[in-house]
């Protein structure tokens, strides 16, 4: 119990922390809008008993301008304040699902590939991010109870002041006597207290109900997200359009939602929960009467006048409204208590790759020889060798072509080579220097690498090529010549500043897959790297293109060293040496012509399969 609370009170410190960080005038902001806020009613409630009493007294006009005047200034002063305030606090309020949404990008960001791979750690970012959308349960949440627990204290502070004369008002009538005594009050403040935290405890319980729901809601809420921004999505508009994919998707979503009518929540909201909170008003409303009631009494029984009831029960009213508040601020926090782990736990994921701090020499002569020795590899949280005892070595200056079936590990050797991937067993090394222990990122400049999957940007033509916003624009249209991409067609109309896509200017231009490999092969081409890695590079061109590409690629690639994927054998012919996966090992190792030869192994029969189609 103990520990749980130290747990709850340091992951809430931890939140706020975050905060300070993100979005410091929020947190100051906030704070100075509750304390004026906190007055303001009091203001009011104190001036217009003293403007009531002295009604019911002395009538003078000169002491009631006087209140009154004082009255309008103070409030007009305070409520200027508190609302300016206000207005700010709630703008930057509202930033912050962006921020939070920044937040996990950045920690996501940071994390080993491997992670950030692994669907388990993908999951729980969704989760987290929807979780907040939808319910604010979570990191935004602190500050929503922040917010109100400051407000109640404030509250309660304003309240207990004006109501302390009301205690030490003596009843001078013979019935009322017992009022005096402090056995009143502190049965008077104790009545308040249970009669509050009972209505919260009812509160509580019915956000629980939501809250709970609100967790197995994860799959509607999922397929809600997925839906929402599927109808915009380039990509998949053909699919959505031909197999009408938009009323099916909505009835998964109809069958899985928990908002709306005819959902649990409805259900829940005009069942349980409904009832819940009916009682928590009815507790309310029973404690408001009492107080009603027994300030009535006091004054019938001649310790105050009639100015001074409107103060106390304005008072009391606000102290158990606050109670309740606090209250259920703090239930709040509990509820919230998991929701914060969950957050906390994906921000505490442990980056288990070992970071090297080797610098890596910088060679214009392009010498650096990369080995892979005797490796293994098994992807995280299976046992099949994808990778089984690799044995190779990059020649500097050479094109390797490395070919084989389809999951026959190629890929995988790309990712292991760029460290997406530590080996399972055996090590890679640069210059003869295990890759871990060289900084990543000096390592990855030896690199350029062009992924079968590589995304390209809807970003200006010569900023997607540079992977920068300043760039060397004739180095960038020299890489787009050599990979033969044309910036002078008559669609480029602003040559490299023409936009991709259409997504960020509605002029952009819509490339096609064989075009958009071409800009991706310049934009490896401007990194200028020691290594070219090309995975597939060629899939999405039609055979003309492809054969252009091939016939230059000796110009294209220069004195680098090339690695060379494809499945593709005869677009491997043009490398000095090409190697044979199959099922994760070597198999084979030559030129084409020695490879052809040997009429009973793998090279010869993915050859004789494809050969017919470019005879
Ligand atoms: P290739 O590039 O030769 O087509 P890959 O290297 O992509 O082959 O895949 C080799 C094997 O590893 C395949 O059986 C594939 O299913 C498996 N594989 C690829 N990626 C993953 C991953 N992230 N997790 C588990 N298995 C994977």
């Amino acid at each position: 119990m103990l520990h749980s609370m130290r747990e709850t009170i340091g992951m809430n410190k931890r939140a706020i922390g975050i905060w300070w960080r993100e979005s410091p005038g929020m947190l100051v902001e906030l704070i100075f809008y509750v304390i004026t806020g906190a007055v303001l009613p009091y203001a009011g409630i104190y001036f217009s008993a003293q403007i009531i009493t002295e009604l019911a007294g002395a009538k003078n006009p000169v002491v009631l301008r006087n209140l009154v005047l004082l009255l309008l200034g103070i409030e007009s002063l305070l409520g200027l304040i508190y609302h300016y305030f206000k207005n700010r606090y709630t703008v930057e309020r509202n930033r912050m699902l962006e921020k939070l949404r920044y937040i996990l990008s950045e920690k996501m960001l940071s994390l080993d590939f491997e992670k950030v791979d692994d669907a388990v750690i993908q999951d729980k970012v969704l989760q987290i991010e929807q979780i907040n959308r939808w319910s604010r349960f979570g990191l935004c949440m602190v500050v929503f109870t922040l917010e109100r627990m400051l407000q109640a204290i404030a509250g309660i502070a304003g309240a207990l002041m004006l109501t302390v004369s009301f205690f030490q008002a003596k009843a001078v009538k013979s019935a009322f006597l017992w009022m005096n005594s402090p056995l009143f009050a502190i049965v008077f403040l104790a009545g308040i207290l249970g009669f509050t935290t009972l209505a919260s405890r009812i509160v509580e319980r019915a956000q629980n109900m939501i809250a709970e729901l609100s967790e197995r809601a994860t799959f509607g809420n999922r397929v809600w997200s997925f839906m929402a921004g599927m109808a915009g999505e380039r990509e998949r508009e053909q699919d959505i359009r031909v197999y009408e994919q938009i009323p099916a998707a909505m009835g998964l979503y109809e069958k899985n939602k928990v908002w709306g009518i005819g959902t649990e929540m409805d259900r829940l909201e005009k069942g349980k929960v409904g009832v819940l909170a009916a009682a928590a008003n009815m507790t309310e409303r029973l404690c408001s009467g009492l107080v009603y009631l027994l300030v009535c009494l006091k004054a019938y029984g001649g310790a105050f006048g009639i100015g001074a009831v409107t103060q106390y029960i304005g008072a009391v009213t606000a102290l158990s409204h606050n109670l309740e508040e606090f209250l259920g601020a703090i239930g709040e926090v509990n509820t919230n208590r998991e929701f914060l782990k969950k957050t906390f736990d994906f921000l505490d994921t442990p980056n288990d790759m070992y970071q090297g701090s080797l610098t890596v020499e910088k060679r214009n002569d392009c010498q650096y020889e990369v080995e892979f020795k005797d490796v293994s590899f098994c992807y995280p949280g299976t046992d099949r060798k994808v990778l089984d005892h690799v044995n190779l070595k990059f020649r500097i200056g050479e094109k390797l072509a490395i070919v084989g079936e389809n999951g026959s590990g190629k890929s995988t050797f790309i990712k292991l080579l760029c460290r997406l991937y530590d080996p399972t067993e055996g090590e890679i090394l640069l210059n003869g220097i295990n890759i871990k222990k060289y900084k990543y990122k000096e390592y990855m400049s030896v690199f350029s690498v062009v992924f079968q999957d590589f995304k390209l940007f809807a970003l200006p033509l010569g900023q997607n090529v540079a992977a920068s916003t300043e760039y060397d624009a004739d180095k960038v249209q020299e890489c787009l010549k050599l990979a033969g991409f044309d910036v002078h067609s008559d669609r480029m109309k602003k040559g490299l500043d023409t936009w991709l896509y259409k997504d960020c200017d509605a002029d952009g231009v819509n490339i096609s897959g064989g075009e958009e490999q071409k800009i991706a092969l310049a934009r490896a081409l401007y990194q200028n790297a020691a290594f070219l890695i090309l995975d597939e590079p060629t899939a999405a061109l039609d055979p003309i293109a492809e054969a252009e590409v091939y016939s230059s690629f000796n110009e294209i690639v220069g004195d680098r060293t090339a690695v060379y994927i494809s499945h593709r054998l005869s677009s491997c012919r043009f490398c000095d040496e090409i190697v044979v996966f199959d099922r994760g090992r070597i198999v084979q190792q030559g030129t084409h012509e020695e490879l052809v030869e040997q009429t009973n192994c793998k090279y010869y029969e993915l050859w004789s399969a494809q050969a017919k189609y470019y005879a």
